[in-house]
């Protein structure tokens, strides 16, 4: 059985981008890692982690925790940002870690790819939506079997296309 305790970032991005994606993951079932996407992925997390503070605490491993006047910020870098919404979701799972969990008082989300920067809140709104994720999520990965393959885009450069076309 598997509890929202387990859940990490990776996790929520997935979820967010593809449920089938999130099942298999959950399930370990990892994707081909001489996916061009995958090896490229691996050589950002090296040169993170010789230049940047890399946060690991629990199911929390993202890039960077400053403490700025007033407020805790988490810096996130991405390689590209096909899905910012998966991204930003991804950003705000730890702002909710941080702040229900740690019980920071006021957290705030950085996602930085190449020149583009978003901001994410850990407002009411957004922390209420992140609980009904973590939810659905849940619940998913708690399924039988994964959902069925459903062709979509991203697929063609999904790292698990092997699996499912
Ligand atoms: S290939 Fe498509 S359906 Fe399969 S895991 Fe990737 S995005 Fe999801």
């Amino acid at each position: 059985m598997f509890s929202k305790d387990q859940i990490a970032g990776t996790l929520v991005n997935y979820y967010i981008t593809c449920k089938r994606e999130a099942w298999l993951y959950a399930h370990h079932i990892y994707p081909d890692q001489e996916d061009e996407n995958m090896a490229l992925g691996r050589v950002m997390a090296e040169i993170k982690e010789q230049n940047l503070q890399d946060f690991a605490f629990a199911n929390l491993k993202f890039d960077k925790l400053s403490k700025e006047r007033g407020h805790y910020l988490v810096t996130e870098y991405k390689k590209s940002l096909k899905n910012p919404e998966a991204g930003k979701m991804q950003l705000l799972f730890y702002l909710y870690v941080l702040k229900i969990g740690l019980k920071l008082k006021e957290v705030k989300g950085k996602l930085v790819s190449g020149k583009t920067v978003f901001l994410v809140d850990a407002s009411e709104e957004n922390l209420n939506m992140m609980k009904e994720i973590l939810i659905d999520i849940e619940k998913l990965v708690n399924m039988p079997t994964a959902p069925k393959f459903e062709y979509k885009k991203i697929c063609d450069n999904c790292a698990y296309r092997n699996y499912c076309m």
